[in-house]
């Protein structure tokens, strides 16, 4: 399948990425997830592969790569450990994404090269306590006054938010007592005003750093806002789009870890004097898995495909996502019970993969609002076809 949508790039990104995991990551993964430790030495280590920057033009001091490299990396990582792979992910997807599209030149000359080489991470923050899958009731306010904007409010789950030197964010924009929508800034996290709450201890993506963010009396200049005052939301809405290919490449490596962990065991592991894998309500199991699998890729590797092609794909990232996700959860609650008792203890690593995958179907875009998105589109393309 990967004749399909590879070039030369793209192997040569598949085997530095699987290389890299298997020596770096997967001899440590158990360890990160365990003590909750940030990856900060894979992180360095990724800046000098240039995963950091992986999507950023070279004339920025990325690698230029298109979306099907960028899944194709993000599906390596997360097949070692998914805290990994959302670390960078959230960082340039979520994090550089909304520069790239619509920041100025000023902006993206600023900002770009440093967040193309790691030396400083990216976060994104569009969720708060009253606007979640309802992003559109942002309450945070940034009232104009002179040349500035004072902003006031917070974000919540924000992810990478301990580490980033760089924060995107969304906020309602008020000029002279009027709301003029939403809109969006970015800003250096070292701004006065500022508050990073503590870490949230989570069920899964341990080793991934998730905080609050509070805005007091924040004031930033005009000049960082990100494209147009009242543009904000759109511009968030369209590196959501993006990062669904990001999560359900990320689903993909978590499926394709728990699946290959319960083969292995499979062989390995016997009952009533044989291998468990000479059971058909066992091979069946490893055998719905690498099918969902391949279907997953499949689809991450169209929608990303398509958005390399510019092509619209807000169907498409939305079904990939969905999918892709919910074949995580389906594929490693499947290697649990492949392992029997061992699946429920620590020793072995399919219970972190269970643990990481439940907030595929959770984190940008719930799988309810993936079907939200995509039943939307079906009755748009009826009602366009019938015009
Ligand atoms: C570990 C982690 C990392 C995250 N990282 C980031 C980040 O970096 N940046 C960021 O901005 N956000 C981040 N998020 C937030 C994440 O995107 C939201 O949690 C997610 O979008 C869901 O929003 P919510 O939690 O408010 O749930 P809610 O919106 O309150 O949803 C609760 C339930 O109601 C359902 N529901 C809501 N509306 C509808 C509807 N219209 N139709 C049907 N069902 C509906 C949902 O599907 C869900 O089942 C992160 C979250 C977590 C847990």
């Amino acid at each position: 399948m990967d004749d399909l949508f590879f070039n030369q790039d793209h192997i040569m990104i598949q085997d530095m990425v699987r290389e890299f995991a298997e020596s770096e990551i997967m001899p440590i993964a158990r360890e990160l997830d365990e003590e909750e430790k940030f990856p900060t030495e894979l992180v360095k280590q990724m800046g000098e592969l240039g995963l950091m920057g992986i999507n950023v033009p070279e004339k920025y001091g990325g690698s230029g790569l298109d979306m099907v490299a960028y899944a194709t990396a993000v599906m390596g990582l997360a097949r070692a450990d998914a805290s990994v792979a959302i670390t960078m992910a959230a960082h340039t997807s979520l994090g550089t994404l909304p520069i790239l599209l619509h920041g100025s030149d000023e902006q993206k000359k600023t900002y770009l090269p440093k967040l193309a080489s790691g030396e400083v991470i990216g976060a994104f923050g569009l969720t708060e306590p009253e606007a979640g899958s309802d992003a559109g009731s942002t309450k945070t306010m940034a009232v104009k006054k002179g040349d500035d904007y004072i902003v006031n409010g917070g974000k919540i789950f924000i992810t990478n938010a301990g580490k980033a030197g760089l924060l995107s964010f969304t906020s309602q924009i008020k000029h002279e007592d009027k709301l003029l929508g939403i809109g969006a800034f970015v800003i250096p996290t070292a701004t006065a005003g500022l508050e990073i709450g503590p870490k949230e201890k989570k069920m899964g993506w341990r080793a991934s750093d998730t905080r609050q963010l509070f805005f007091h009396n924040m004031k930033i200049p005009s000049s960082a806002m990100l494209g147009d005052p009242t543009d904000g939301f759109r511009t968030f809405l369209k590196t959501l789009t993006s990062g669904r290919i990001s999560v359900g490449a990320l689903a993909v490596g978590t499926a394709q870890g728990a699946y290959e962990r319960a083969l292995q065991y499979s062989t390995e592991r016997e009952a009533f004097g044989r291998p468990i894998n000479n059971f058909q309500s066992v091979s069946f199991k490893l055998a719905d898995m690498a099918t969902d699998i391949e279907a997953s890729k499949l689809l991450i590797y169209h929608a990303a495909w398509m958005k390399d092609q510019n092509k619209d794909i807000v169907k498409e990232a939305a079904m990939a996502k969905l999918f892709a996700s919910e074949t995580a959860m389906r594929v490693a609650t499947d290697a649990i019970q492949i392992h029997g008792g061992y699946g429920y203890v620590k020793e072995y690593d399919v219970e972190r993969y269970f643990r990481d995958a439940k907030i595929l179907e959770i984190g940008e875009g719930t799988s309810e609002i993936q079907r939200l998105i995509i039943s939307r589109e079906i009755l748009k393309e009826l009602q366009h076809n019938a015009l």
